[in-house]
């Protein structure tokens, strides 16, 4: 590991608290010392306060703000003095300690510092930092851990058992620190927890943390425990994506609420999915205890997660009995599922949090095959890691999110995705909270919305049942199945009559606004059946259901069988829970379908001007994609729950329609 401390870059920051938001943000970069919130820092300062006085004041990190991204008003302001009193008491409830810690801030707009302040404040030394290094884990993590720290460090650091976090911990810091420390100590390890170091400058204090680090990687390395070489059989058998939302469904059940299901195949997933000592390495427990909220304290084995459940309420119950608190359970469900098959699969109410599990679980594995080649894996018992999971304070970071969006944990498949009333309708479901994965003959589909999670743009020409199988093994391995299905993709040939219309372009028509959606419907049913809330299919139709328009006959006669197609759906999978509605626009100019041509054209066959064609309706206004897009994310939610084979017009009012 190489410090990436860099002082041209630090030109740019002024004074010890910006040289520490640096040097934060150095430590958060690398996922292999901190990862998702995980870790912490901080700077002590001498001010003057209002009345001229100086006082020492503990700049330390926020909750809330992670290492990689934080800014200055990421670190909160405390009193020194105030906090190191607290380190005097017997005891310190949570709650009082956070209201200790809030009230001895001196701006009380800064955020709620830290649960370890306590213990960064007494260190004696200006900058402190704090990882959970995945080397020194690996390390510690062992039955003799604690002689081989000694062995890599000898007195160097300061050795601690490991204590549960907060005041408990800070507490046994402040009675053996000053004891065991001298001037040779630059830094801490706590066993079973992470690793602190300490300097009189913000690179300093970086520095000696890519030290310690380096030293416990070089260890691995003189042992061969540091690259672990892993090889994947192909799986035996690939699994369905019927199997993968089975599973997603059994998950959801017991969250008690839909989820992303994300399953990974990169060889090294599956190669320690496969491992013959699975059984044994993936059930000792996290690398570090606060992974727990977001992996659980192990991993299910295989798909029973009936299994899983069980033995996560008998978990519960047995430590639960020991509080001294009555406690809730939280959700029986995993959060991380291997399978020689499938990989490694994560869970999470969103994309983003199954993608955190999956960044967190990567680097367990990492630990747990390095520990595991230096003679075993041994985790913190299960009681220390109860006790961190149902810490309220730990779970408070979960709770940050708030109120769940409306399509939480939910998948919505959208056809026509990279234009349009499609495009507008990835913005409306995503905005919901659902994750989307977006249908396109267009490839610029792919990179619509840059790389963020909860998007998959996939480039599928709908006409093709390969490529529709396709999209739908990926959306399954992406998501872990579908909930809400809007059939949008459609074409509009320019204006023709009847004796000029050629058959080829007739079956062309039909092959896209017809053909195409028997085809999805009847792929997806199996997915949307299995769907946690019941499954729910948004169709575009056209006003030209109802009110056909001359010169196209191909676009009137593929909409008005597509509607009747939808309703036939709506009849036969009623018992299925699934409602399939139909939406009809009309004058809707903002799509791809809407040439400059073709509006002039369409124009001129109603004998009006482009500006009265585009309000011709009874309210005289203009109907956007957004309008019609909005309307097709609501008609999947709770107002329409008890609505399927219904036709909704959105076209302002149409007199021969009304
Ligand atoms: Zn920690």
């Amino acid at each position: 590991m190489m410090s990436l401390w860099d002082d041209r870059e630090v030109d740019a920051y002024h004074g010890p608290l910006a040289q520490q938001v640096y040097a934060s943000r150095l430590l958060g970069r690398d996922h292999s010392l901190v990862l998702h919130g995980g870790g912490n820092t901080s700077v002590k300062l001498r001010e003057r306060n209002i009345f001229g006085d100086q006082e020492e004041i503990l700049y330390v990190k926020g909750s809330g703000w992670d290492l990689e991204t934080i800014e200055p008003a990421g670190f909160a302001p405390v009193r020194l003095e105030r906090v190191l009193r607290l380190a005097s008491l017997e005891r310190l409830s949570d709650a009082q300690m956070v209201q200790e810690l809030r009230a001895a801030r001196t701006d009380p707009s800064a955020p709620t510092p830290s649960v370890e302040t306590i213990l960064h404040a007494l260190l004696p030394y200006a900058f402190v930092d704090h990882t959970h290094a995945d080397a020194l884990l690996a390390i510690t993590n062992t039955s003799d851990g604690a002689r081989r720290v000694g062995e890599i460090y000898g007195d160097s650091v300061v050795t601690m058992p490991y204590v549960m976090p907060g005041f408990d911990l800070a507490r046994v810091v402040a009675q053996r620190f000053p004891r065991e420390a001298g001037r040779q100590t630059i830094g801490m390890v706590l066993l079973g927890h992470g690793l602190f170091s300490f300097g009189e400058s913000a690179r300093e204090a970086y520095e000696r943390m890519i030290e310690l680090v380096s030293r416990a990687e070089a260890y691995l390395q003189a042992r061969g425990a540091w690259a672990i070489e892993l090889s994947a059989a192909p799986p035996s058998t690939r699994p369905s994506r019927a199997e993968l939302a089975n599973l997603r469904r059994q998950v959801s059940e017991a969250a008690g609420h839909p989820v992303i299901l994300s399953a990974h195949t990169d060889a090294r997933s599956l190669a320690f999915a496969q491992r013959a000592d699975l059984a044994v390495i993936s059930q000792q427990g996290p690398a570090t205890p606060d992974h727990v909220i977001r992996t659980r304290r192990v991993a299910q084995l295989g798909r029973d997660v009936s299994r899983f459940r069980a033995d996560y309420e008998r978990y519960f119950a047995e430590h639960a009995a020991k509080s001294e608190q009555p406690l809730q359970m939280l959700d029986p469900a995993p959060r991380v599922i291997l399978d020689p098959d499938l990989g490694v699969m994560t869970a999470g109410t969103s994309a983003r949090e199954a993608d955190v599990a999956f960044d967190v679980y990567a680097h367990t594995i990492d630990i747990v095959l390095r520990a595991t080649a230096l003679g075993g894996y041994q985790a913190l018992p299960a009681n220390d890691i109860f006790a961190v999971e149902y810490w309220d304070l730990e779970q408070a970071k979960l709770r940050r999110s708030g109120d769940a969006p409306v399509y939480a944990g939910e998948v919505a498949l959208i056809t026509g995705a990279a234009s349009g009333i499609g495009k507008a309708a990835v913005d409306a479901f995503l905005r919901r909270g659902a994750a989307v994965v977006g249908l396109d003959v267009n490839p610029g589909v792919c990179a619509m919305l840059g790389d963020r999670t909860d998007f998959l743009g996939l480039e599928c020409d709908v006409t093709s049942a390969e490529a529709v199988e396709a999209a739908l093994d990926a959306a399954a391995r992406a998501f872990g199945g579908l909930d809400m299905l809007v059939l949008n993709a459609g074409i509009f040939p320019s204006s023709r009559r009847i004796e000029a219309l050629p058959i080829d372009e007739w079956r062309r028509v039909m092959q896209v606004n017809l053909d195409a959606n028997l085809l999805l419907l009847g792929a997806c049913h199996g997915l949307l059946k299995c769907a946690p809330r019941a499954g729910r299919v948004v169709v575009i139709g056209s006003k030209n259901v109802p009110a056909p328009g001359p010169g196209a006959a191909a676009y009137s006669a593929s909409k008005a069988a597509l509607s009747q197609l939808a309703r036939v759906a709506a009849l036969e999978w009623g018992v299925d829970g699934i409602r399939v509605n139909v939406l009809h626009p009309n004058a809707v100019f903002d799509t791809g379908i809407w040439t400059e041509n073709i509006l002039r054209s369409r124009a001129e066959s109603y004998g009006l001007s482009v500006e009265e064609y585009r309000k011709n309706n009874v309210l005289r206004v203009e109907v956007t994609s957004r309008d019609v897009a909005e309307l097709a994310a609501e008609m999947c939610g709770p107002l329409f729950a008890k609505t399927t084979g219904a036709q909704v017009p959105v076209d302002g009012g149409n007199e021969r329609v009304i």
